[in-house]
């Protein structure tokens, strides 16, 4: 697999006729390599590649690197490399403009005056948005270990909890089931906070008839599930229920039409149409989805801007909401594979409107 992946970034360098690309974005690293610390880069020549770390991870990168040759720096990483004599002088170095600080530029340049130092966009990114199986696997493991915590939490939401408690008990349930990290700090959304579509949990107690939007995800070996659903703790108004069959539909149209070879804009207009023809398009200020892997947010893009066309091998989230404001709203997410002329859901998790 690494050597796939290299011979694919190899392709892109000569392209841009690039002597060799410096990767900082731990991601990325990770991706690459194995490596799973917080420190560390990775050096790719034409013919050579170099993973560099500290002196706290010598045991750590000896079992998790794979098929780099390993350097372990003494002061700084860039300073080894330079030691070490790893890069030609006067080359033409790529590096990833989107992750790297410009600090961290700075020292590179002042570390090798000589160099030209190239910005380069999406080298690794085109590669991580198209999964094999193994990678598929990894994330289908993210998302039941969601799933479960979903199910789990349905049993703490009642009445009085405040929306911090449940985000504890998210990110302890995460934990607890074998994730490694959360993919970000969970949302809890109860009433009228629901409209917020990016809410963060706060001490406001739930009610009783009250709709509550719970969106969180975990990591899981480096690869991420992000899940969403709304739930009515009570009896909702008649008004939450039509705007829940709304949603629901329409992400279920998404589902049913997500396949390889149609534009990621297509697809957020299948959810959008069916939005504004119930009335509540402009309650609708978020793009339909986003890639998920690595990141929680990658490419490709799932919006009604995108350039992106679906691949087979994508996983994309599908999460249409309303958010109707000192209302409260309702979103529905799952995370999906893209196949040859459909896809796959990942999530267990019912859609059906839950009633506790
Ligand atoms: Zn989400
Ligand atoms: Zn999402």
């Amino acid at each position: 697999m690494n050597a796939q992946r290299l011979e694919a970034i190899r392709d892109r360098l000569h392209k841009l006729r690039l002597h060799a690309l410096l990767i900082t974005f731990l991601p990325h690293i990770r991706y690459l390599t194995g490596f799973s610390g917080t420190n560390g880069l990775c050096l790719i020549l034409p013919r050579k590649q170099f993973f560099l770390t500290d002196g706290r991870y010598t045991t750590q990168a000896r079992e998790e690197v794979r098929g780099f040759q390993i350097l372990i720096a003494k002061k700084s990483l860039g300073e080894e490399a330079k030691k070490r004599g790893v890069l030609p002088s006067g080359a033409r170095i790529g590096f990833e403009v989107e992750h790297m600080n410009v600090a961290e530029l700075q020292n590179w340049k002042t570390l090798y005056p000589r160099m030209r130092f190239v910005p380069t966009r999406t080298v690794v990114e085109a590669l991580c948005a198209v999964k094999d199986e193994s990678e598929i696997d990894l994330i289908r493991r993210a998302v039941s270990i969601s799933d479960d915590v979903f199910r789990k939490i349905l049993d703490v939401l009642r009445p009085g909890i405040s929306e911090m408690d449940v985000a504890a008990e998210i990110i302890y349930l995460h934990r607890k089931l074998g994730a490694e990290a959360d993919a970000f700090e969970p949302i809890v959304a109860s009433g009228f906070r629901g409209a917020l579509p990016h809410a963060r949990a706060t001490g406001k107690s739930i009610k009783r008839g009250e709709m509550v939007t719970l969106d969180f995800g975990c990591r899981y070996r480096g690869y991420h599930s992000d899940l969403t659903r709304t739930v009515a703790v009570g009896k909702p108004t008649d008004r939450a229920r039509r705007m829940y069959r709304i949603v629901r539909e329409a992400q279920q149209r998404a589902v049913d039409s997500a396949r390889s070879g149609m534009a990621a804009k297509d697809l957020d207009a299948v959810a959008r149409k069916h939005i504004t023809r119930a009335g509540f398009g402009r309650w609708f200020p978020h793009s339909l989805g986003h890639g998920l892997g690595i990141q929680v947010h990658e490419a490709p893009r799932v919006s009604a801007s995108s350039k992106d066309v679906l691949k087979s091998g994508n996983v994309i989230t599908i999460e249409p909401g309303v958010y109707v404001p000192s209302v409260g709203g309702v979103r529905i997410e799952d995370d999906v594979v893209i196949r040859n002329g459909f896809c796959e859901i990942l999530n267990a998790a019912s859609k059906e409107l839950v009633v506790l």
